[in-house]
């Protein structure tokens, strides 16, 4: 399973630069640069009503749903690389994150 480090720390789902989550979606169907690519799972610390419960100790082994199918790395519709990094420490949206392991065929 892809190893994920995330520095998105707005994210309620961050906690110690892993994601509590145990499956993220990245987006970014039509990306050729990791910057039009986004965690497609963020959502913002302390905003909504809904709860975390679902949500694991942190823990960098991930599954890793991936749309951005340009990416090398990208096996059917999932993450095939071993290790990635989510990138956005200021991000207050979605759309400020970015997969920083994209690597365009
Ligand atoms: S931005 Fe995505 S990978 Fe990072 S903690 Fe939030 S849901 Fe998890």
């Amino acid at each position: 399973m892809t190893q994920l480090d995330c520095n998105v720390t707005n994210c309620m789902h961050n906690s110690n630069d892993c994601c509590c989550k145990a499956k993220i979606e990245v987006e970014g169907s039509s990306a050729n640069e990791k910057c039009e690519t986004c965690c497609g799972s963020y959502d913002k610390k302390g905003e909504g009503s809904y709860s975390n419960s679902m949500d694991r100790d942190p823990s960098k082994a991930t599954e890793v749903n991936c749309k951005a199918t340009n990416c090398m790395y990208n096996v059917g519709g999932y993450c095939d690389a071993e290790h990635i990094g989510i990138n956005g420490s200021k991000a207050s949206s979605s759309d400020q994150t970015e997969c920083g392991s994209f690597r365009c065929r």
